[in-house]
């Protein structure tokens, strides 16, 4: 690959991965123990046992499942952007997981963090 096009697509990559793991942040915990989790943060609920508190719970719970399949998401893309950074370091990046062959410059524009060509990947 050209190394104009690697040093590109690299920084694409960090920087989707500094946008993830910004967006992540807001909601989510870095895992410690386990590299590349996050953990959604579950909103606490302070103050006393009341209506308006319950109330207020529910919510936060509602807001908790709603997250979790989002922070699921984020946490695949992350992994594959790290996959991506990974291959470049150790000069694989850009080759088909299937099939071996070089993946192609668009796909990679669009998608540099993709495992597999066009034919291959969905
Ligand atoms: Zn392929």
């Amino acid at each position: 690959m050209i190394k104009k096009l690697l040093l590109e697509l690299k920084g694409k990559l960090e920087e989707q991965k500094a946008s993830i793991e910004a967006e992540l942040g807001k909601f989510a915990k870095k895992d410690e123990n386990l590299k590349g989790d996050w953990d959604t943060k579950f909103p606490k609920a302070d103050g006393g046992i009341g209506g308006q508190v319950l109330e207020d719970a529910a919510d936060q719970v509602e807001e908790y499942v709603n997250l979790l399949p989002v922070e699921h998401n984020m946490e695949l893309r992350l992994q594959s952007i790290n996959l991506a950074l990974e291959k470049i370091k150790k000069g694989v990046y850009g080759k088909c997981e299937n099939c071996g062959k070089n993946i192609d410059e668009e796909r990679l524009r669009v998608l540099p963090e993709a495992r597999e060509c066009s034919k291959c990947g969905k």
